[in-house]
């Protein structure tokens, strides 16, 4: 089955059939179509996945695709145009250019936790540069991951984009196969092991992973405007967002202040009791609930803490001066569990994240200027956001993507058309002009070339 969608995506590209333009640009009307008519639908899906608010579906999932395919569609033939490129003296009468050029057979495999944006935003700036690819969802998404399978052979070329359902065998088994390039989201132990298969093939990897995304609030700072903003960014989808805010750095002297205000925000967003908010997610399934359960062991949970297996369904949960050698703090929490790690400087905040893996994004909030330029000069990150949370991910201009432990290759927009191409060098010489080149030529002579 596998083999049998990579042979016949393979086959489809070599067709030559991807590569004019209007085949691609009625593929992305084709893909906007599927996902304004099928609304409905796949909030429905998201509903049964991760029991997604109708609210967020759009939010979350649809307006950043509709977004990328409108500035695919208005911008195609620009960025497909060849650049010229600067001459040297030898190549003054020729043309010489880059020319971008489809890669192949892409292969994209997505995570569960926003199933149709980790798919099909790759896909766009696959369609758009003119590839084939093999869709794998997460299986753990499984109604979505269903869903998609059903929808896009309905609105796009079969034979060129086919979904392949399946878990871990049947992605190691896509994994085995060759591919122009592989282009992963999920955690980074199976980034690893992505890369591992895709060098095999010398295939190149986009790799879109996760981590803990450290939030730094300064005292000097609106808490009310910075805790509400922490607060929708750490507790939608029920806290499994790779940009997710994982864990608060902050002076011991806000702490009480920080969780009065999220607590209070979280009353306003949920109500009394979150179990009953329909803008309040659950945990994709019991062996998550139990991972991020079993973080919790050995701390005490300052709000929050209730919790239901049969639903899972776990409470936003906020813990104060969370130790930095706690469990919660080993590992990215991808939960609606919020440690609070006390620091005393804005010194000890920048030592506490270099000390740890690059993260995916980093949070400042801050009125001053110093603090702000200090945390951006003197720390690293896949995407920084000062003053709020997670909306560095909405601005297509921006790569998004991961640096160090957190990923590799920034994509939305132009960015995933760039990284899905090959920029081609192309150096185009008349057959005329041959007197040139005697410089070039041996045996030596007078009129060599000189440095
Ligand atoms: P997941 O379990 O859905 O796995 C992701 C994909 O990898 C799935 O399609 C799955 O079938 C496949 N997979 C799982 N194990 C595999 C194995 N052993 N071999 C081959 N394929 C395998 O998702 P996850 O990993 O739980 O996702 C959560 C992680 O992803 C978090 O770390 C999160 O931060 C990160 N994430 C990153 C981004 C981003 O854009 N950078 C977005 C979403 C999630």
């Amino acid at each position: 089955m596998e083999k049998q969608a990579v042979d016949s995506a393979r086959k489809a590209f070599l067709s030559g059939r991807s590569r004019p333009l209007p085949f691609r640009l009625q593929q992305l009307r084709s893909l906007h179509r599927l996902i304004t008519e099928k609304e409905a639908e796949i909030a429905a899906a998201l509903k049964q996945d991760i029991h997604r608010s109708q609210f967020d579906t759009p939010l979350f999932e649809l307006i950043g695709l509709e977004n990328d395919i409108k500035l695919a569609e208005s911008s195609l033939a620009d960025w497909a145009a060849p650049r010229p490129a600067k001459k040297n003296l030898l190549t003054l009468s020729d043309q010489v250019y880059t020319q971008a050029e489809p890669l192949g057979v892409v292969l994209i495999i997505g995570a569960w936790n926003y199933p149709w944006a980790l798919t099909l935003q790759p896909l766009i700036g696959a369609i758009a540069a003119g590839n084939a690819a093999v869709v794998k969802p997460s299986e753990l998404s499984k109604h979505s991951a269903s869903l998609l399978k059903e929808l896009l052979p309905q609105y796009l070329d079969q034979e060129m984009y086919p979904v392949v359902l399946g878990g871990v065998p049947e992605t190691q088994e896509l994994l085995g196969q060759r591919f122009d390039h592989v282009f992963y989201t999920g955690n980074s132990t199976v980034g690893k092991l992505v890369m591992e298969a895709a060098a095999r093939h010398l295939t190149p990897v986009t790799l879109e992973l996760g981590g803990k995304s450290p939030c730094y609030i300064d005292k000097d700072c609106d808490l009310s405007i910075a805790c509400r903003r922490i607060t929708w960014g750490k507790f939608a989808n029920c806290g499994q967002t790779c940009i997710a805010p994982d864990y608060i750095l902050c002076e011991p002297g806000i702490q009480d202040r920080v969780v009065e205000e999220i607590q209070r925000t979280l009353r306003e967003f949920y109500g009394e009791d979150p179990k009953t908010s329909p803008d309040y997610g659950r945990i994709i399934n019991q062996h998550h609930f139990d991972r991020v359960m079993a973080l919790l062991e050995g701390s005490s949970v300052t709000v929050g803490g209730k919790n239901d297996r049969e639903e899972c369904y776990i409470a936003p949960t906020i813990l104060r001066d969370v130790s930095p050698h706690a469990r919660l703090m080993q590992e990215e929490i991808f939960g609606p569990v919020l440690p609070i790690v006390s620091v005393s400087s804005v010194d000890e905040a920048i030592r506490f994240i270099n000390d740890r893996e690059k993260p995916l994004a980093l949070y400042v909030f801050s009125q001053d200027k110093k603090v702000i330029k200090r945390m951006l000069s003197e720390t690293s990150s896949g995407g920084v956001t000062v003053n709020d949370v997670i909306m560095h991910y909405t601005i297509n201009s921006l790569p998004f993507g991961g640096v160090g432990n957190s990923g590799m290759g920034g994509y939305h927009g132009k960015h995933t058309f760039d990284r899905l191409s090959h920029h081609r060098s192309c150096l185009i010489k008349a057959l005329a002009m041959e007197g040139m080149n005697q410089v070039r030529y041996p045996p030596q002579n007078t009129t060599q070339l000189k440095r």
